[in-house]
C-alpha cells in the first residue's frame, strides 16, 4: 500500500527524498507504478516528480532537448520529435496511457519491451541525471535508477526506425526494435541495431551491426539469419522461441533495409 506522497520542487530534494525513505519510488505518470499492485512490487512511499524537472522540448546544439516529464502524446505530436522516435512513442497504447506515461518512465521502468528504449539507444540519446551525462545504454546498465532531468537525441544524422509486431494494438509486443544506420545503401558507415522482447533488457544485435558495416549482409536472408544467430528469446504466452525468433528476424531486416532505402 502507498503510505507516503511527497511532491519535490528540485530534482537535488527528491533523490534526497529517495535516499532517505525505504521502498520509494519515483512518480512521474504512474501509468508503471500503478501497475506494481498487479506485478506485487508495490512501494510504501512514491515521490511525484512533476514539479522537479522539465517537460519541455527545444533544439539545442543539433540535439533535441526533451524534459523526462513529457508526455508520451506529446512527444509524438511535437514536429521538431524524429519520425521514428515519435513513430515508437505511438506505439504505447493507448492515447489515455500516453497522454499519463512519461519519457523519463519509459526509461526508469526499464521494461525489456519497451517501445522507446530501442530506439532511443539505437538514436544514440543521453540522459542528464544529477550524475551528469551518460548514454541511456550506460544509464540502463549501471542499474542506478538517478532521476532523469532531460533526454537528449541527435538530429539530422543518418536514417531510423522503429518497429513493433503485437496480436492486437493492446497486446503485449513480440517484437519492439529500433535501428538506425549512417552513410549510404551501398556504404554502411555506422549501424545501430537493438532488439527488445528477445532478453531481459534491450539488446544491441552487435554481430549484425558488425555484418551490416563490413559489408558481409546485405541481402534479406543473410540478414535475416543474423538476426535469428543473434537473439534467444524466451516462450512464453506470447509464442514459442521458433516463433519469436523468425517474426524478429523478419520485422528488423525489413527495418535495416528501409533505413538503406532511406539513405539512398
Ligand atoms: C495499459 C498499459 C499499457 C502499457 N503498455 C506499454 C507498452 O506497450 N510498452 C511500454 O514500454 N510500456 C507500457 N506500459 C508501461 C508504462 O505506461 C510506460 O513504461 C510509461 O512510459 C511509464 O511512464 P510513467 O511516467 O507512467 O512512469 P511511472 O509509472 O511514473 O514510473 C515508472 C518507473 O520509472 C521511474 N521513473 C519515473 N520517472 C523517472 C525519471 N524521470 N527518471 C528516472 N526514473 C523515473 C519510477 O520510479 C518507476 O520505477 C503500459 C502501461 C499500461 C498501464
Amino acid at each position: 500500500m502507498i503510505e507516503n506522497y511527497y511532491r519535490p520542487k528540485s530534482t537535488e530534494e527528491a533523490e534526497q527524498l529517495l535516499q532517505n525513505q525505504t521502498n520509494a519510488v519515483f512518480l512521474a505518470g504512474g501509468t508503471q507504478v500503478n501497475r506494481a499492485y498487479l506485478e506485487r512490487e508495490i512501494p510504501s512511499t512514491v515521490i511525484d516528480v512533476q514539479d522537479a524537472i522539465p517537460h519541455d522540448i527545444h533544439v539545442q546544439q543539433g540535439q533535441l532537448v526533451v524534459g523526462a516529464m513529457i508526455r508520451l502524446q506529446d512527444l509524438a505530436d511535437d514536429p521538431r520529435v524524429p519520425e521514428a522516435l515519435a513513430q515508437a512513442a505511438k506505439f504505447i497504447p493507448t492515447r489515455s496511457v500516453r497522454n499519463q506515461a512519461t519519457l523519463g518512465g519509459n526509461i526508469g521502468a526499464a521494461r525489456p519491451d519497451s517501445y522507446l528504449i530501442p530506439i532511443l539507444i539505437a538514436m544514440k540519446a543521453h540522459v542528464v541525471t544529477s550524475s551528469g551525462e551518460s548514454s541511456v545504454e550506460d544509464y540502463l546498465q549501471q542499474k542506478k535508477r538517478d532521476l532523469i532531468s532531460t533526454v537528449s537525441v541527435p538530429l539530422g544524422q543518418g536514417a531510423a526506425k522503429a518497429v513493433k509486431e503485437s496480436r492486437s494494438h493492446l497486446a503485449l509486443p513480440v517484437v519492439s526494435a529500433g535501428v538506425w544506420l549512417k552513410g549510404s545503401s551501398h556504404d554502411i558507415q555506422e549501424a545501430r541495431v537493438v532488439a527488445g522482447c528477445v532478453a531481459n533488457h534491450a539488446l544491441r544485435l552487435t554481430s549484425v551491426e558488425e555484418g551490416l558495416v563490413s559489408g558481409a549482409l546485405s541481402n534479406p536472408d543473410s540478414v535475416e539469419l543474423a538476426i535469428g544467430q543473434a537473439i534467444s528469446p524466451s516462450p512464453n504466452l506470447l509464442g514459442s522461441q521458433t516463433y519469436k525468433t523468425h517474426v524478429n528476424s523478419v520485422v528488423i531486416a525489413k527495418a535495416i533495409f528501409a533505413c538503406m532505402e532511406a539513405l539512398g
